[in-house]
């Protein structure tokens, strides 16, 4: 009994910057930015005086028809910090809605485009991708765990090879399989470009797939592949967006302007459900015309682009100006690098990768032959145990330890998570 109650999930109360609180007062380090959303910190006074300003307006009113000065203001702050052409937002409340309203503007678009209408049904999707949990998002997700109850019910989509090296197969080496990762690119979008309705991609950073790191120029090569075959390009930012990998965008790193990019997570510092989906008016103008046309998108949810959520947005965008958010994970970005140096040599570690402030530290139970732990010893659940011991949340996906902390978390916080999963990792590993 003794045993299960540690295991029991502690049930946090309430929140201080960048610490969570127990109903027995006892207090946590939030290392995973509460699932890998939360920007500035809990209880911020400029988001919660926004959210609370906003209160006082109205809580919720519909955009089915109507319009709110939130949505409006957000609409045209987001148009002007994502690449260039972005320029339609399509507000949802979640990650997997963003992803949702991005496919199905994809297929309706070329049905309904002026210059080469025609039926596409199909998606490009990356191996080990993650894009939500509905039908659609886990159609272009590639997870048996997530797949395998839904057999025959998703919709068909093609696997581009994951471009990442850790595991390569045999006969290949780092080189020679990164090159057939980008020749797949255009081999595959050539091969279906006729029935190809957008290309769907993590951009650098596949999170869920437990933090794989894209090399330099996969992104740019996709764009520049998709753009020829004339397929649409799907930027899912839902977990990279907002800072998470050192730019607010992560396309901005590559000078990539995709077609569509879906937003959620960290959108609104963490505060509230809120996604939008942003595209070209290329895209957008296909839906216009008379009402008789029936170009009409028929897509919308209850509370699509909610005003607390919006205002929380706004003030979230204005803290990333004011507190200089980016510096702050790019000088956090270093003492994450600097403090995990130790591990790599650590004998159950098989990689630390990292790209900006997202961390995946893969345990295994031999580093040179890469062979992981059992699974059902539950090595990574483990390191969750002992860091909550050391007052710290961490939740790892499978055997890869995740940290992420948020963008605005204080240097000397950071550092205290890095010590505090190190020493959580030795215990794990080492029962
Ligand atoms: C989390 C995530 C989603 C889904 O977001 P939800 O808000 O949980 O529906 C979609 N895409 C990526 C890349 C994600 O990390």
């Amino acid at each position: 009994m003794q045993a299960f109650a540690a295991e029991q999930a502690p049930v946090i109360e309430r929140a201080e910057g960048f610490f969570l609180f127990d109903v027995d007062g006892r207090r946590y380090l939030d290392g995973i930015s509460s699932l890998w959303c939360n920007v500035h910190g809990h209880r911020v006074p400029e988001i919660d005086a926004a959210v609370r300003a906003q209160l006082d307006r109205v809580a919720h009113t519909t955009l089915l028809g109507l319009r709110s000065p939130p949505s409006i203001e957000l609409a045209r702050r987001l148009v002007e910090a994502v690449p260039r052409g972005l320029n339609r937002v399509f507000y949802s409340d979640a990650g997997a809605t963003a992803v949702e309203v991005a496919l199905k503007l994809c297929v309706q678009y070329h049905a309904q485009r002026r210059d080469r209408p025609g039926q596409r049904r199909l998606f490009a999707s990356v191996g080990g991708a993650y894009h939500g949990d509905t039908f659609g998002s886990i159609s272009v997700g590639r997870s048996d765990h997530f797949h395998r109850a839904f057999a025959g019910m998703l919709f068909d989509s093609v696997a581009l090879p994951s471009p990442v090296t850790y595991r390569i197969p045999a006969g290949e080496t780092e080189e020679s399989y990164l090159q057939f990762c980008f020749d797949e690119v255009e081999r595959v979008v050539a091969q279906h470009a006729h029935e190809l309705a957008g290309f769907i991609v993590e951009p650098l950073v596949q999170g869920a797939a437990g933090i794989l790191v894209h090399p330099l120029g996969y992104l740019k090569h996709v764009r520049e592949v998709t753009r020829k075959y004339d397929v649409p390009l799907i930027a899912d930012e839902v977990a990279v967006g907002f800072g998470r990998t050192g730019t607010l965008f992560a396309c901005e790193q590559e000078d990539v302007a995709p077609d569509v990019m879906c937003l959620a997570k960290g959108i609104t510092g963490g505060y509230l459900p809120l996604a939008a989906t942003i595209t070209t008016d290329e895209i957008y103008s296909a839906f216009l015309g008379e009402p008789h046309e029936g170009r009409t998108f028929f897509h919308g949810h209850t509370y699509t682009g909610n005003p607390l959520g919006c205002a929380a947005a706004l003030a979230s965008l204005d803290l990333f100006e004011r507190n200089n958010v980016l510096d702050n994970a790019a000088r956090n970005s270093d003492i994450l690098r600097e403090e995990l140096q130790q591990l790599a040599r650590h004998p159950h570690v098989g990689e630390v990768r990292q790209k900006g402030v997202m961390i995946g530290i893969e345990l295994v139970e031999d580093r040179d032959s890469k062979q992981p732990f059992p699974a059902e010893r539950r090595t990574g659940h483990r390191v969750t145990l002992a860091a909550r011991k050391r007052d710290c949340i961490v939740r790892p996906l499978g055997d890869v330890v995740i940290l992420m902390p948020a963008p605005a978390m204080p240097g000397d916080l950071v550092r205290e998570l890095c010590r505090a999963t190190i020493e959580s990792i030795d215990e794990a590993t080492s029962l």
